[in-house]
């Protein structure tokens, strides 16, 4: 990548700042016009918001009940598609509201009824009333005083992070230059005082990299204002950032294929308890904070307020010895008015230009960014004068794609790549076994994270190739040094690279842990 961005003279059509899911849906769309497109990220792609979600690719119930039906249509649109075009990666998951009070089986019933409505064509499956006794076989472990019966409704779920890495190849097929570990730390001008490209660093070898663009496109997400203030300092701030956390519990809290979903809690939010990995993900929160940071941490508040809810609604109280891991991440929430209630911001997406023509995408979420995309490439495309192109990505299938991804097992996310981590499995049968016992993920594994997918350092490989210190963050500490001393083989390093590996990733995972 870096031999192919130091050979090109011209300017990139697109340049993209930001390897989240907006920007790297946004160089899909763009390489698949066969627009010449550079992206950069600074950390590793993921390593933002897009790592750190609920996994669901859903409408959003939650904006159904705030009236918001356009909003719901174009996610519950963007869900079939994304189902069609990734079917390795997105999967259908029954969704139970347990209902305590007399009046709570009706509504929903009735509003999840309008949700699958809204899906059309595109819809994953019927919702309908559940008994009490129908409810519990789906949720063994709901606790029961007061239980009258439920709501079943599907939506999808997937792991955002594989998904990531998968848009990402499917971008370089397409003809893209993707770098990580490349911030942006200054932006360009042509004569007519427009930015005409970027600077940025090449983290590793310290090398600055002078990129000339006939468009730039900032998609940092919760960090998009810091990069508009490098093209222009007086810029009016658009986030207004807000932190959502999970809890990662053991399956037994959560025994069965169904997911609970909890339409309002004691302060008004949805909650969702989810099998997620032969795990039990539990989350969100919604607190404003001043800043975006890389590595955001989860507030005292924020873990009790979701052991809380929790417990009224599992018959077993999770304590904090229970929990595996806890991820927070940062919503990009665009500002209306003061910004000062963060659950009222917009969640549709935003594209603004700055006087500068530097491009801002922000908002929006997960499930959309395909249509997020599409947008901003057809305005990026206006802006930068190139040839009107259609967008192709409705019909794109996204890499990895297999229509019977299940049969490889624990393989399965990795679709039709699959067969080739199993050929490293039986070619070396010391890549075949399981790294920890907690966790099913294996040298080879390693292997094809490092050779194939870019991952550079340990945390790439045990946080985001793999999503170990997600589920477990002890399991994931024991795996590091057999991580790091696999990659050191394939990126060809030595035992100190290993130990500084080793080191940095400790102390990164501590933040995962509870105690
Ligand atoms: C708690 C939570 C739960 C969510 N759950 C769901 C869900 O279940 N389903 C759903 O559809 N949506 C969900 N969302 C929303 C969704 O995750 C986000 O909308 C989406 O991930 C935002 O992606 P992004 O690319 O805009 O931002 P990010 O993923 O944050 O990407 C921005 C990237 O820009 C990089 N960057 C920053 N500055 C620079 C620079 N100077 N140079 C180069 N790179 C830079 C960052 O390192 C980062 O990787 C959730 C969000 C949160 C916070």
């Amino acid at each position: 990548m870096l031999r192919r961005l130091r050979a090109r003279q011209e300017p990139w059509d697109v340049l993209v700042v930001g390897g989240g899911a907006t920007g790297v849906g946004v160089a899909v769309d763009a390489a698949s016009r066969r627009y010449g497109v550079l992206l950069l990220e600074q950390a590793d792609f993921g390593k933002g918001t897009s790592s750190r979600s609920t996994k669901l690719v859903h409408g959003g119930v939650r904006y159904l009940e705030q009236g918001n039906i356009g909003l719901v249509m174009e996610a519950l649109k963007e869900r079939g598609i994304l189902r069609r075009n990734a079917p390795h990666l997105v999967k259908d998951l029954a969704f139970v509201v347990p209902n305590y009070d007399w009046w709570e089986a009706p509504f929903y019933g009735l509003g999840l009824k309008l949700y699958n409505l809204l899906s059309g064509k595109y819809g994953f499956g019927g919702s309908r009333m559940l008994s009490r006794e129908k409810t519990l076989e789906r949720l063994p472990t709901l606790a029961t005083e007061g239980l009258r019966g439920g709501v079943v409704y599907y939506d999808g779920q997937f792991d955002d992070a594989r998904l990531l890495v998968n848009l990402a190849t499917t971008a370089a097929e397409q003809g893209a230059m993707l770098l990580n570990y490349a911030p942006v730390t200054g932006v360009t001008f042509g004569d007519d005082r427009f930015v005409d490209g970027v600077i940025a660093r090449d983290l590793e070898s310290g090398e600055e990299l002078r990129c000339p663009a006939r468009v730039v496109v900032n998609a940092t997400g919760p960090f998009c204002d810091g990069v508009r203030r490098l093209a222009d300092p007086s810029v009016t701030p658009m986030i207004a950032p807000s932190q959502g956390i999970h809890l990662v519990f053991d399956r037994s809290f959560l025994p069965g294929d169904s997911a609970i979903m909890v339409p309002r809690t004691r302060d008004g939010r949805v909650m969702f308890a989810i099998p997620w990995h032969g795990h039990t993900l539990v989350g969100t929160t919604d607190t404003p904070i001043p800043e975006a940071q890389l590595e955001p941490r989860a507030l005292e508040e924020e873990i009790q307020f979701i052991l809380d809810t929790a417990a009224q609604y599992l018959e077993h109280d999770p304590t904090r010895a229970d929990v595996l891991s806890v991820f927070v991440g940062v919503r990009p929430l665009v500002k209306v008015g003061d910004g000062t209630n963060t659950a009222a911001l917009s969640r549709d997406h935003t594209i603004h230009i700055d006087q500068t023509g530097l491009l801002t995408i922000t908002g929006g979420k997960w499930t959309t960014y395909r249509n997020m995309a599409e947008d901003c490439v057809n305005q990026a495309a206006t802006l930068a004068r190139l040839p009107d192109r259609p967008c192709v990505t409705r019909t794109l299938n996204i890499h990895g794609y297999h229509q019977n991804a299940g049969a490889f097992g624990p393989l399965a996310v990795y679709g039709a790549d699959a067969p080739a981590i199993a050929d490293l499995q039986r070619a070396d049968p010391a890549l075949a076994t399981a790294l920890h016992p907690a966790l099913p993920y294996t040298g080879a594994e390693v292997v094809w994270g490092t050779r194939e997918e870019m991952a550079r350092t340990v945390e790439d490989v045990l946080a985001r190739r793999t999503r170990a210190l997600f589920l477990n963050a002890r399991a994931a500490i024991a795996m590091a040094p057999q991580v790091a001393q696999l990659m050191a083989r394939e990126l060809g390093r030595g035992e100190a690279w290993c130990a500084a590996q080793v080191a940095a990733f400790e102390a990164l995972a501590r933040g995962y842990l509870l105690s």
